[in-house]
């Protein structure tokens, strides 16, 4: 599926819940399906319905290692139909980000360091989960596309942009 790029007006509006009437359909798990492939296929660790220009409270996440985090955990892809926030880490850490609908750009965002969240599977059961670390702030950038938002809008000084060459310069000189 083509991926919502910045500027779109889905990327701004606020993800809509999925009914009860609507779990258990061949409908939903064909888009899970399709979202899934398509985070895959752009290489991400996350992604979120608004993303492929569909306007329903769902997402993946999908933490690997990777240069910035090589200690981050390695999961099978999650699905979380409905998140809901129920308690977060008051304490900020702040980290560089990038996002399959912000092409070419790094920012420096301030998260909570753990989040525990209320979810559904494609069945609509009625799950619970705590989130730490890198998970977590996967799961908090992908929950801000189901509330129209993206990591530009947590910018508080223009100094924590950086073109995508330029952090992974700074990065390999240990500057970051
Ligand atoms: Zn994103």
């Amino acid at each position: 599926m083509k991926i919502a790029q910045i500027g779109e007006a889905i990327l701004r509006q606020p993800a809509r819940k999925i009914n009860p009437d609507e779990f258990n359909r061949n409908e939903l798990q064909d888009f899970s399906e399709a979202l899934l492939n398509t985070m895959l296929e752009a290489n991400g660790i996350g992604i979120a319905a608004p993303q492929v220009f569909d306007p329903r409270a769902m997402m993946f996440i999908a933490s690997r290692p990777n240069v910035r985090y090589p200690n981050a955990p390695q999961m099978e892809p999650l699905l979380l139909i409905n998140p809901l926030i129920v308690a977060q880490d008051n304490d900020l850490v702040w980290e560089w980000e990038g996002c399959l609908s912000v092409p070419g750009l790094r920012g420096k965002i301030a998260r909570p360091d753990w989040v525990e969240v209320h979810y559904q599977n494609l069945q609509g059961d009625k799950l619970h989960q705590r989130f730490e670390g890198f998970v977590a702030r996967i799961f908090l950038h992908e929950f801000d596309h189901l509330i129209g938002l993206t990591w530009l809008d947590h910018i508080v000084d223009g100094k924590h942009i950086m073109a995508n060459e330029v952090w992974a310069q700074a990065l390999e000189q240990g500057l970051l």
